[in-house]
């Protein structure tokens, strides 16, 4: 089987890595792919927004599945239009990624669906946002309805701060993502990910984990795409897992199904484990990014299998995914500037790794070297029996790594590390 994966990122090197091990796979094109996905894959230029020339790429080159990584192409309908030209496609269709493309869409879901979540309101005027905050204790959460790359959220510690943020949101300063908002309660807890994979009707739990999203150590400063993660998640316990699944997923899954937009491809739900058990915070429609890395370093089973099975509704007779018992670690490694504007081109010199993986991002080749080309650059994943030599494998591989204009936290998995030490 041929397959078209589309991204360039380090979660589409980790998915590409992974693709490539399945005997099932032939030949793997990326579009547009990065210097480390073009280790196992034919990288291409493919314009995705322009749904008819992938779908002729799709003709010309048997592709037998297309993955598509990011949440852009999928809230744009991608995959719908390649379905209906009859390519098996992992990933949503556009009604169903507006788990991700509208915050207001999923709130109104959890109503319907009876999923525990924060209390909120939408408003699509400053003045109805303005009235609502009433109702609100301090802090409350302020957000934009549409993708905003994760910078749509404010929380408001004051009334001020709160009316600010609306009036920014509805002056147009994320676009037509906050032509509409949505105030939400503030819940406390531990955030953690937690990840189902579903063909619309079957569903099969993926794993957990949980990420540092601010640039700096103790999880301080702006915050970005993130900054390394790690898996499984300790504080999801098994029990509480079941409880996301029956609660969380499987309400969600059997709603959108009933309600004629069944949701195919990875469910990413945001949670928080609050005093009263795990409330949904949003869901992503993709894997996350560096999430994935860390799932794919621990999955064992045949992941071209799933994908193909999720893709064509067969996922109830496909043999579940395992994963390893060991704990995985990612370590992001970014262009100095981040989340600002990264410095590009810095030279990069890998040096022995070891058994670390290294995945890239924003990388280039120029003139054969390695260099940096973008924000977030490498993923350095190690692994180990609990999170703390997962951490010391991985950090033990970044020193090795030669790249001057570049950075990284030095404190990934940091709670969990705490808790391990007692
Ligand atoms: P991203 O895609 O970067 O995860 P997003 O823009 O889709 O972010 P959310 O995930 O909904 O937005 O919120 C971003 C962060 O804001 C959450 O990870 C969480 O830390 C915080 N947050 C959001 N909603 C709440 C809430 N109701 N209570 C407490 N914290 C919240």
């Amino acid at each position: 089987m041929n397959i078209l994966l589309v991204g360039s990122g380090g979660r589409e090197h980790a998915l590409c890595w992974k693709l490539a091990q399945s005997p099932q796979v032939e030949t793997i094109f990326a579009a547009p792919g990065n210097p480390g996905i073009a280790e196992h894959a034919t990288c291409v230029d493919l314009t995705v927004t322009d749904h008819a020339t992938v779908a002729a790429f799709c003709a010309d080159n048997a592709i037998g599945l297309v993955v598509i990584g990011p949440e852009a192409p999928l809230v744009d309908g991608l995959a719908d239009s390649l379905r209906a030209a009859g390519v098996p496609v992992f990933g949503p269709s556009a009604k169903a990624a507006q788990l991700e493309g509208s915050k207001g869409f999923t709130k109104a879901l959890c109503d319907r669906a009876n999923i525990p979540t924060a209390r909120y309101v939408r408003a699509s005027h400053a003045a109805e946002a303005r009235a609502a905050l009433a109702d609100f204790d301090l802090p409350v959460v302020i957000k934009a309805d549409g993708l905003a790359a994760g910078k749509g959220v404010i929380i408001a510690e004051t009334a001020e701060e709160a009316e600010d943020a609306i009036g920014h949101m509805f002056a147009g300063a994320f676009g037509d993502a906050g032509a509409e908002v949505v105030i939400e309660e503030f819940m406390t807890g531990e955030e953690a990910s937690f990840f189902a994979i579903t063909d619309g009707s079957a569903i099969v739990a993926f794993g957990s984990a949980q990420d540092h999203k601010r640039v700096g150590e103790g999880d301080t400063g702006p915050n970005t795409g993130g900054m390394g993660a790690y898996s499984p998640a300790p504080v999801l316990t098994a029990e509480l897992e079941a409880q996301v699944m029956e609660r969380i997923i499987a309400p969600t899954v059997a709603t959108l199904a009933a309600e004629g937009m069944p949701y195919s491809g990875v469910l990413f739900a945001g949670l928080m484990l609050t005093s009263e058990g795990p409330r949904l915070i949003e869901y992503n429609c993709r894997f996350g990014d560096p999430e994935c890395q860390v799932l794919m370093t621990r999955l064992q089973s045949d992941l071209a299998e799933l994908l193909l099975a999720t893709a064509k509704g067969e996922l109830a007779s496909c043999p579940p995914p395992r994963f390893s018992n060991d704990y995985a670690l990612t370590v992001v490694m970014a262009a100095k500037g981040y989340p600002g504007t990264p410095e590009k081109g810095g030279a990069i010199t890998l040096g022995d790794t070891g058994s670390a993986k290294v995945l890239h991002a924003g990388t280039a080749l120029t003139d054969g070297a390695l260099v940096a080309n973008g924000g977030r650059v490498l993923n350095v994943t190690g692994t180990g029996s609990n999170v703390t030599e997962a951490q010391t494998a991985a950090y033990a591989a970044v020193d090795a790594i030669d790249f001057p204009t570049g950075f990284c936290r030095r404190d990934i998995g940091w709670r969990e590390v705490a808790r391990e030490r007692g």
